[in-house]
């Protein structure tokens, strides 16, 4: 079923959350085990992060170094597959243009429609380590809004790879949006009519960059709408839980703590202190979220099921 079906079905606010394909060589149990404990909730849809390929150097005879290209986490699909077998639940792969040439996120979209998968979340992707700035696939999209033209395309019978009609694909899309606004973005206006543009081009929902500050999101909502943004707007929570995320969070996905919670944060003498604080503030969050009449919540677990449970066992 799409997202946007269990959207507009729903009487009350949704849960639902986020989770990374396990490193290299791990099990899919790791996978379960952080899933089980979250699907007393009922989540409607279940997200699977993407991760593309990185580069390193191996040391070869005679002091040569070897480019290589890998992939730590792999298996998005795969694991889709899986937790729609196992838990009978939506799951949404993200799909990013980076590394992707057009034909082969053709032929992705074609895998996850053999599968059964009816939603993707279209995404651009960050710049890999060894790139100061996103570099698109010279065969691929240079933004996010190009991805979701080529799946509406494949959704009305049209494929790149092809001049005649093909069988349509039927992909409810959604895009990311980002209440502190996108850290390239020259401001809020030009990023908000950017946004404005993937939902034009065919996104049914956005999903929101972590915030700690409802406020945030309520503006944002408002400033959304008097774009003319209409569409659903999923605000994403992600509950503290090391010390490390103090100053990871911030740096990694461009977002402020609001200075009531920094306070708190440093009285935090280590990561069961943190932990606690990250989930008393995700409960105070998702409680006034719900409250406000939110679509969905969606958590980012980020391999840490247990912080949100302790909240969606006050909220759901
Ligand atoms: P875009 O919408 O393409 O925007 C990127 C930047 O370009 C913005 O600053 C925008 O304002 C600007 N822009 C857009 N269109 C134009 C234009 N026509 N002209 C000029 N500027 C333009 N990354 C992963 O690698 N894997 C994941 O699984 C993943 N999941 C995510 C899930 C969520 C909910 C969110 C919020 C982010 C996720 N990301 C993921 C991170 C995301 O890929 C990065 O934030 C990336 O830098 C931007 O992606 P986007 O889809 O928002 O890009």
């Amino acid at each position: 079923m799409k997202v946007i079906d269990h959207i507009q079905a729903a009487k009350s606010t949704l849960f639902s959350f986020e989770i990374l394909p396990p490193l290299k060589g791990k099990s899919i149990q790791s996978i379960y085990d952080g899933i089980d404990p979250l699907m007393e909730f009922k989540p409607k849809f279940i997200n699977v992060t993407y991760h593309r390929e990185e580069f390193i150097y191996k040391e070869r005879d005679h002091g040569l170094l070897e480019k290589i290209a890998i992939r730590k986490r792999p298996g998005t699909v795969g694991i889709c597959a899986a937790i729609m077998n196992k838990y009978d639940v939506d799951a949404v792969p993200h799909l990013i243009c980076g590394g992707f040439s057009k034909e082969e996120t053709e032929n992705a979209l074609i895998d996850l429609q053999f599968l059964g998968i009816d939603n993707v979340l279209a995404l651009r992707g960050d710049s890999i380590k060894t790139e100061a700035n996103f570099r698109p696939h010279p065969m691929g999209h240079k933004y996010a809004v190009e991805l979701i033209e080529q799946i509406v395309e494949m959704n009305s019978g049209n494929y790149t790879t092809e001049d005649y009609q093909l069988e349509p694909t039927d992909f409810c899309i959604g895009a990311a949006g980002y209440p502190e606004k996108h850290f390239e973005a020259m401001n809020l206006t030009t990023d908000l009519i950017h946004l404005k543009a993937k939902v034009d081009a065919g996104a049914s929902y956005i999903v929101t960059q972590m915030f700690f500050d409802n406020q945030k999101y309520f503006d944002f909502v408002d400033a959304c709408r008097a774009a003319g943004i209409n569409v659903p707007i999923i605000p994403g929570l992600k509950p503290l839980k090391t010390l490390e995320h103090a100053s990871f969070l911030p740096k990694f996905f461009h977002i402020d703590f609001p200075e009531i919670l920094s306070k708190e944060i440093v009285k935090c003498k280590d990561n069961k202190a943190i932990s606690e604080l990250g989930i008393e503030w995700g409960k105070q969050q998702s409680k006034e979220l719900k409250a406000a009449g939110v679509p969905c919540i969606h958590y980012y677990t980020m391999s840490n099921s247990s912080s949100v449970k302790a909240i969606a066992a006050e909220i759901f």
